[in-house]
């Protein structure tokens, strides 16, 4: 449980005059609460007021493990055969009388769920709370840098795995399916986003699927992968050669790299979001392929995969110590190669340190 944000949490809903907050990313609520736990169409929510004690209302499954959890304050369950908001709506009209204003994460909750909420209470519900929370995990404690960089480490061995699984005939699926199962044998059993792994010009899809494509020689394969690790995630991209690449390919790999490693060493506090942005585009652009990097420079991340700061054209916000972001640069020409290299950095009080630490210069897969 974090305590600390919790009262700053309080102290903006206070300041705001916003009477409870609903939160429903589990992603945030594990944040605050320390209980991590993906409730699929169940309801999950934490809910605190600007003065008193939050609660948890959790699956009644789940009541046992959110009450073992490091959240010491109280944890509400519902049987799948009870109306859950009706009971919300009881334990918060019981704690306070103020009912006027609530905000919610309007990027995490869903329509039904807010219609089923709303209908107990009249209150205003136009304020988001996504960006305040967001700006509350902005800078992350020496902890959570720790477990940042502990996920870090397993996207390493996620990397290992993968790289091991490239062999004549193995398709997308085969070595995505390799690499996940390998992980959970170890002990992680929730990746932070689907595992990507596209071969060949499927890797000129930033967010393409993997899928029976095979691997072929001279070509290049795409990882990008993270895993959930104590509720901190990863995400890291490598771009490998299965046997010796073509001259083309090999020459967009080293502009990526170059381009990935002049932000790196942007990185300290005191450059804006924006500049780091334009180092890596104004390298890809120098050799003739801006138009060929088609998405933001990389984006914060932290209990979600992806949180503030977004490196992005436009932004000026300052970064400072404590923030943790990846740096993604990525070229991709359609129907001929992709190629994205990508790690997350905290940054320290005069440059980065890698959350990765597999190497970036191209790897060739014999
Ligand atoms: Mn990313
Ligand atoms: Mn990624």
């Amino acid at each position: 449980m974090n305590l600390e944000k919790i009262q700053a949490l309080q102290h903006h809903l206070q300041e705001n005059e916003i009477d409870w907050a609903y939160l429903s990313d589990p992603g945030h609520i594990a944040y605050f609460s320390g209980y991590h736990s993906e409730p699929h169409e169940r309801i999950l929510a934490l809910f605190i007021p600007a003065v008193g004690e939050p609660f948890l209302f959790t699956p009644a499954l789940e009541v046992q493990a959110a009450s073992e959890s490091s959240w010491s304050f109280e944890v509400f369950g519902y049987l799948d055969n009870e109306a859950p908001y009706q009971l919300i709506a009881d334990l918060i009209k019981k704690r306070s009388k103020s009912l006027a204003r609530f905000a919610f994460e309007k990027s995490s909750l869903n329509l039904k769920n807010f219609e089923l909420f709303t209908q107990y209470f009249n209150g205003d519900y136009s304020y988001d709370l996504t960006p305040v929370i967001q700006c509350l995990q902005l800078i992350k404690t020496p902890r959570e840098c720790e477990l940042l960089l502990e996920a870090g480490s397993w996207a390493d061995v996620a990397f290992e795995i993968g790289f091991k699984a490239i062999q004549a005939g193995a398709t997308e699926s085969e070595i995505v399916a390799e690499i996940e199962y390998q992980l959970k044998r170890r002990g992680v059993s929730h990746m932070s986003f689907d595992t990507i792994v596209l071969a060949g010009e499927n890797a000129a899809k930033p967010h393409g699927n993997p899928g029976d494509t095979q691997v072929k020689p001279h070509e290049f394969v795409l990882f990008d992968l993270g895993v959930i690790w104590k509720g901190y995630c990863s995400d890291a991209t490598r771009t490998v050669s299965y046997k010796e690449p073509k001259d083309f390919d090999r020459k967009i790999h080293e502009i990526v790299l170059e381009a990935q490693l002049n932000a790196q060493q942007a990185i300290k506090p005191g450059i804006t979001a924006a500049e780091l942005d334009a180092v890596a585009r104004n390298t890809i652009a120098s050799y003739g392929y801006g138009e060929y990097f088609t998405h933001r420079l990389g984006h914060g991340l932290g209990t979600t995969v992806h949180e503030f700061p977004s490196l992005v054209e436009g932004n000026d916000l300052v970064i400072e110590e404590g923030m943790c972001f990846s740096i993604e640069p990525g070229i991709y020409i359609p129907g001929k190669v992709g190629v994205r290299i990508e790690d997350c950095y905290y940054v320290t009080k005069d440059g980065a340190i890698p959350f990765t630490k597999t190497p970036k210069a191209l790897q060739i897969i014999e």
